[in-house]
């Protein structure tokens, strides 16, 4: 139950009064762009849309030194009315204007004269604001935002904020809304720590709220100015107690002693061609040793393509049989799902593992028997996409879950399949390389073991930026390495706005190849059927093919050492991450390899600086960091897509600082009150609540 104080701030927006019903659409578009459709933007989401910019009044400037753009509010003097011919209605209605030192040109479409002449009685000062741009060298400002008498002026607030629009609403009308939902705000009780405040000298939520939305110089519009400050930790620190308080639920439920004999683990490390790296081995004791405790494992393990997470998760896997129990192991494709199956099979073999396979693609007899001998115990490891829990699916007895690649799978998968999996110990294993910053938001909840290294003889990839206007190169170097039977991918751009045309561009890329290497080139994208996928992977892991022209579906844990270039066309329109997804591809072997990455026209700044650090760097970590640095959190990986919490007042990277600060808080916070029970306790309900993470105080209140 939200707490009644905080009613008035989730009613919706167009209770407001001024506010019609006809805005609702226009304002959850503006307001709530990633909530399902029909959601009412409310009130508390017009309060959390801060202003981007203002109006000063105070300086007027005159019309001989207005500016190339921007909003201004200068005085003039009305002059001619001139409205267009009666046969050219499309033509603005023009009202001229001056004053001492120049002139000024007022444009309306589809004006109505008389009003425009009530508006703008000639030879009378009017003040008008709005913003200016410039037509054959002389001023303009085409339908002002106001046009007011002295009096009226003198009335006017001489500051006044702007905020980010859309299109179906007016500066006028959002004002209005903002003012009134201003007026909304309760009184409420203070969740922060009084000496922390104090010594930040932070003001309250209230007044901080009200404050950035009464900006009255530029620098108050500064995501560093406390009020900001304030309002950016309220929301961190609502982020981080929510997370630890998944977490401690997570962790109260008794989960089960899964501590393993060591025989099938001797086995399979007995059976690999290699010793594990240091890495992980201590990965490895981490996931052990939180599985031989009581309590239910949450752990995420995190390592760089390649760096060798699918060994770790199957010794894992076998603990957990040695236990008596089964496992699971959930990948985000069906293509993966097929080649981890395929590459385990001879390893469970030798160690006496039972394992399956199961996908969208098993079907009727096939399922039934698989689900019938996984029921009664006969299967000790299941491989699969997130077939693995549908509905029917069921377990002798769920020891382990792992989830490999779990950026790809959204939060609330996660939420789904932790239900489901009952109280089984859950390894969560990901190559994204999320900045440290916002690892926090996102795995604040999970214990976490890292993979720092990679395995012994692998070399750097040589990477290279080219324009493709330089592709005949590349095509001389494949033509070597087919020769010498060497295998490289090649990349194209898939940008989600048009699918169909991508693969257009993929399919004649394909063709050009395959004139020019013939019998040698195969194709693989994201529409084509799995079994047709696999056919095509099957064929460039063999050999028979040397060069797999892709989508980006390759991007995500296909393993086929024998590559060693990898071309990516267009790869300015790739992020960073994706880029070092794609590159993580060859390297693999002992063999050298090599990533052209090709970019089309002339590089922007960004764009260049994006690409060099690629060229210089192939830690994950400090890719991502860059990228970060570059781009900003929101459009870094896909936020969304990546399951990336999206913040509406903190700022990830001005506010990086207050993230470290707002998780050890959280952690102190439920140290010493855990039910959130106090009055302070109660306080920070409306917090969670406020900043929508109730989900979390389910949690507390299911104990
Ligand atoms: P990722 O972390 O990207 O999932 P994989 O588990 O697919 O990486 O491992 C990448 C490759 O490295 C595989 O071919 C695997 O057999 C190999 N590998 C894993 N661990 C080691 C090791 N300790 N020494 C040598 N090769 C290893
Ligand atoms: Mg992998």
């Amino acid at each position: 139950m939200r707490p009644p104080r905080l009613n008035p701030l989730f009613a919706s927006a167009t209770s407001l009064k001024g506010i019609g019903p006809k805005l609702d659409k226009v304002l959850a578009k503006l307001l709530r762009p990633a909530a399902p459709a029909n959601s009412p933007a409310r009130i508390v989401d017009l309060l959390f849309h801060l202003p981007s910019g203002l109006i000063d009044r105070r300086e007027r400037p005159k019309l001989d030194a207005l500016p190339e753009k921007g909003i201004v509010t200068v005085e003039v003097t009305v002059g001619k009315h001139r409205s267009p011919p009666p046969h050219l209605k499309r033509l603005p209605y023009r009202v001229d204007c001056f004053d001492d030192t120049g002139t000024l040109t007022l444009v309306f479409f589809h004006a109505f004269a008389d009003h425009l002449q009530r508006l703008l009685p000639p030879g009378e000062t009017r003040f008008v604001s709005g913003a200016v741009d410039w037509f054959q060298g002389s001023p303009q400002i085409a339908h002002p935002d106001h046009v007011v008498s002295a009096d009226e002026f003198a009335k006017m607030p001489l500051i006044e904020p702007v905020y980010p629009m859309t299109a179906g609403l007016s500066p006028k009308i959002l004002g209005r809304a903002m003012r009134a939902g201003l007026e909304q705000l309760p009184e409420l009780p203070e969740w922060q720590d009084l000496a922390w405040l104090r010594k930040k000298d932070w003001p309250d939520f209230v007044s901080s709220l009200r404050k950035l939305h009464q900006p009255e110089t530029h620098e108050d519009l500064a995501l560093t100015r406390p009020e900001h400050m304030r309002l950016a930790y309220d929301e961190l620190l609502a982020n981080q107690l929510a997370l630890s308080l998944v977490r401690k639920h997570m962790k109260r439920k008794a989960g089960r002693q899964l501590p393993g004999t060591g025989d099938i683990r001797a086995r399979i490390v007995a059976a690999l061609p290699y010793s594990l790296t240091a890495s992980q081995q201590s990965s490895l004791a981490e996931i052990l040793r939180d599985m031989a405790a009581p309590e239910r494992m949450l752990r995420l393990l995190q390592g760089d393509v390649g760096s060798g997470k699918t060994v770790v998760a199957v010794l894992a896997l076998a603990a957990a049989v040695e236990s008596g129990t089964q496992g699971a192991l959930m990948v985000p494709t069906e293509i993966l799902a097929r080649q981890h199956f395929a590459t385990l099979t001879p390893l469970c073999a030798r160690a006496g593992l039972r394992l399956a396979l199961l996908t969208g693609r098993e079907k009727g007899r096939t399922r039934d028997d698989l689900l019938a001998a996984l029921a009664a115990g006969e299967i000790d490891i299941l491989v699969g996409t997130h077939a693995l829990f549908q509905d029917d699916v069921a377990f002798h007895d769920l020891g382990l879950v792992v989830i490999d690649e779990q950026h790809r799978f959204g939060v609330h998968q996660r939420l789904a399949l932790q239900a489901k999996a009952q109280d089984a110990d859950l390894l969560v294993m990901t190559a994204t390389p999320i900045p440290r910053t916002l690892a926090l938001t996102v795995y604040g909840d999970m214990d976490v073991s890292k993979l720092t290294e990679k395995p012994a003889g692998r070399q750097p990839v040589d990477t290279r930026v080219m324009p493709s206007e330089r592709m005949d190169e590349v095509i001389d170097g494949l033509r070597r390495l087919l020769a010498n039977n060497g295998r490289a991918y090649w990349i194209c751009p898939l940008v989600e706005e048009s699918e169909l045309v991508d693969l257009a561009a993929a399919e004649d890329r394909a063709k050009a190849l395959a004139e020019t290497f013939p019998g040698r080139t195969g194709l693989v994208h994201g529409r084509m059927k799995a079994a047709e996928k696999d056919a095509a992977m099957a064929r460039f892991k063999s050999g028979e093919i040397g060069v797999l022209v892709s989508t980006t579906v390759v991007e995500v844990g296909v393993d086929v050492p024998e590559a060693t270039v990898m071309v990516i066309e267009n790869a300015e329109r790739f992020g960073l991450a994706q880029l070092h997804q794609l590159r993580g591809r060859v390297g693999r072997g002992t063999g050298k390899s090599t990533c052209l990455l090709l970019y089309q026209g002339k590089l922007g700044e960004t764009a260049k600086a994006r690409l060099t650090i690629m060229r210089e760097t192939e830690d994950g970590f400090r890719i991502a960091e860059e990228d970060l640095r570059l781009r900003g959190a929101g459009e870094m990986l896909g936020t969304r897509q990546a399951g990336l919490p999206v913040f509406k007042l903190a700022d990830i990277v001005e506010h990086a600082d207050l993230l470290a600060a707002a998780r050890d808080d959280a952690g102190l916070i439920l140290a010493r009150d855990p039910n959130l029970a106090t009055p302070r306790g109660d306080a920070l309900r409306s917090l969670l609540y406020l900043f929508e993470r109730d989900d979390a105080v389910r949690l507390i209140s299911a104990g």
